[in-house]
């Protein structure tokens, strides 16, 4: 059972096969797929869905906070399911491959009253790079 989907489920989303069907595709721990990423996944379920509706709910997940775009290359956009467990990530330079980590400390509470420069701030997103043990065998 989808967490993602019971979440939309639990806020009335109105729920259609093509729509389950990216909620399902983007279930789980580790997730960061490209918008074409979750196309491909959801076409292999679902081959009539279209690239609009993908892209669509997309967006609409993201606008309701169930969602959160990662950007951790400069490059595409990624969608990650975990909104709701904050979390920091591990990026591999070699292949990018992308882990959800929890730091011991709180980056957001660490960041001194000194250096906050007046800033009331929110949120803080930490990216731990290195190579992982495939790439560090290669
Ligand atoms: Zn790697
Ligand atoms: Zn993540």
């Amino acid at each position: 059972m989808s967490d993602l989907l019971e979440r939309l489920r639990g806020r009335g989303w109105r729920v259609t096969a093509q729509r389950r069907v990216v909620a399902e595709v983007l279930d789980g721990d580790h997730i960061h797929l490209t918008a074409d990423e979750v196309l491909e996944r959801a076409t292999a379920r679902l081959p009539e869905i279209s690239r609009a509706t993908v892209y669509n709910t997309l967006g609409e997940l993201v606008t309701l906070g169930e969602v959160v775009e990662v950007t951790t290359d400069g490059r595409a956009k990624r969608y990650d399911p975990n909104a709701h467990r904050p979390h920091q990530h591990l990026v591999c330079s070699g292949c990018g491959i992308i882990r959800d980590v929890h730091p011991a400390g709180d980056p957001l509470a660490d960041l001194p009253d000194a250096e906050r420069f007046g800033f009331d701030v929110s949120a803080a997103e930490v990216t731990y790079r290195g190579l992982c043990p495939d790439c560090a065998r290669g």
